[in-house]
C-alpha cells in the first residue's frame, strides 16, 4: 500500500487555525510543517458562534498584519474544530463543548478573511500531521487517537484520509464499551471517552483522594493536591503515578485497559499498521500506554494485533495547525 502522499514544499504558506473548546491557536504553516509566529489564546466557550468567530477572525488578521511578503505566499486557510464537522460543506454539525450546532464557519471565515477556508475535525487534522510529518510517517494505514477533555480520532487507510459518508469517521471516543456505564458528553453512556478521557481520570482521582483521607493513608496524590479535590486533574493524577502512588497508577491501568479494548476493536476492524496516541492525557506516557498495549494484545485477533505498533504522537499542542497546513497544501 502506498504511504500518505506528502504535500509539495514549494514556498506556499497556509493560515492555520485550531479551535478547541477553550483554546484558539493560529499560525502560518509551510509545506515542511514548520510553523511561523504561532499564537495561542484562551477562549471562554460561548454558544454564540459570532462571539467565538470574531475572536478567530481578529487573531487571524493580527497574524497577517504587516506581513506583506508572507501574505503573498498564502495558498488558503485551514481550521480544525473540536466537534462533528461536515468538511465538504465547511460546516460544524455539532460541537458539544462549545455548545454549537450547525454553524457555517467555512463561509463566514472565507467572507471575512478573503481566503478560501477548509474546515475539518481537529483530531483528523492532528492525525494527518502525524502521518506526514510525525510518528506515523511512512504508514499507509494509520489510526490516530487524541485523549484530552474528550477523545477524538483520525483514520488513514490505503494512504487516504478517511472521512466517511457524512464526514464524521474516526470518532473512536464514542465506541460503546459498557452498557449503562458512566454518562458521556455525547448523551450516551459507557463510551470510551466517558471511561478514559481527562474528566474520567480526574473523577477517579478525586475518589481515590476521598478514600485515602477517610482511611488516613498518606499518598503522593494527597500531597500534590494539598488534600483539595478541586486541584485534582488528570495531569495531577499522572504526576502522582510518576511518584509511585499505587492508587494513581491503578487509575491509569484501568483507563489504559479500556483504551486497549477499544483499540482491539479498531484493530480487528481496520488492520492499521500503527496507532499514534496523543493529547494532554497521553502525557501520562507509559502509565496509560503500557496497559493499553497489554489489553490490545490480549483482545485483538492475530495477526492484526501482533503487527500493529502503538506509539506516542510527535506533536503535543501544534498537530492541528500542522495538519491544517497539510490539508490545504496537499488537498486531501
Ligand atoms: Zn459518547
Amino acid at each position: 500500500m502506498p504511504a500518505m502522499r506528502v504535500p509539495p514544499a514549494d514556498g506556499r504558506l497556509v493560515l492555520a487555525m485550531d479551535l478547541g473548546a477553550s483554546h484558539l491557536s493560529v499560525a502560518l504553516v509551510d509545506g515542511a510543517g514548520e510553523l511561523y509566529r504561532p499564537q495561542a489564546f484562551d477562549l471562554t466557550p460561548s454558544p454564540d458562534p459570532v462571539k467565538i468567530l470574531s475572536q478567530v477572525i481578529s487573531a487571524a488578521r493580527c497574524l497577517l498584519t504587516g506581513q506583506r511578503d508572507e501574505v503573498g505566499r498564502i495558498a488558503g486557510a485551514g481550521i480544525g474544530v473540536a466537534g462533528l464537522v461536515d468538511p465538504r460543506a465547511g460546516r460544524v454539525l455539532s460541537a458539544s463543548n462549545l455548545g454549537w450546532a450547525n454553524v457555517d464557519i467555512g463561509n463566514v471565515l472565507t467572507g471575512f478573511l478573503g481566503l478560501s477556508v477548509r474546515v475539518d475535525n481537529d483530531a483528523r487534522l492532528a492525525t494527518l500531521a502525524e502521518a506526514i510529518h510525525g510518528a506515523g510517517r511512512g504508514c499507509s494505514d494509520l489510526l490516530g487517537l487524541w485523549i484530552g477533555t474528550g477523545i477524538g480520532g483520525g483514520l488513514i487507510l490505503g494512504g487516504r484520509l478517511i472521512r466517511g459518508a457524512s464526514g464524521t469517521a474516526g470518532e473512536i471516543g464514542h465506541l460503546p464499551l459498557i452498557e449503562d456505564g458512566p454518562a458521556c458528553s455525547c448523551g450516551n453512556r459507557g463510551c470510551l471517552e466517558a471511561l478514559a478521557a481527562g474528566p474520567a481520570i480526574a473523577a477517579a482521582g478525586r475518589e481515590a483522594l476521598a478514600r485515602a483521607k477517610r482511611k488516613g493513608i498518606r499518598s503522593a496524590l494527597r500531597e500534590l493536591c494539598g488534600d483539595d479535590p478541586a486541584e485534582v486533574t488528570s495531569r495531577l493524577v499522572a504526576a502522582a503515578a510518576d511518584r509511585g502512588d499505587p492508587e494513581a497508577r491503578a487509575i491509569f491501568v484501568r483507563a489504559g485497559a479500556h483504551l486497549g479494548a477499544a483499540l482491539a476493536g479498531a484493530v480487528n476492524l481496520l488492520n492499521p499498521e500503527r496507532i499514534v496516541v496523543g493529547g494532554g492525557v497521553a502525557g501520562a506516557g507509559e502509565h496509560l500506554l503500557a496497559p493499553a498495549r497489554r489489553k490490545l494484545a490480549e483482545r485483538a485477533l492475530a495477526p492484526p494485533g501482533g503487527t500493529v505498533r502503538v506509539v506516542a504522537a510527535r506533536f503535543r499542542d501544534t498537530g492541528v495547525l500542522v495538519g491544517a497546513g497539510a490539508l490545504v497544501l496537499g488537498d486531501y
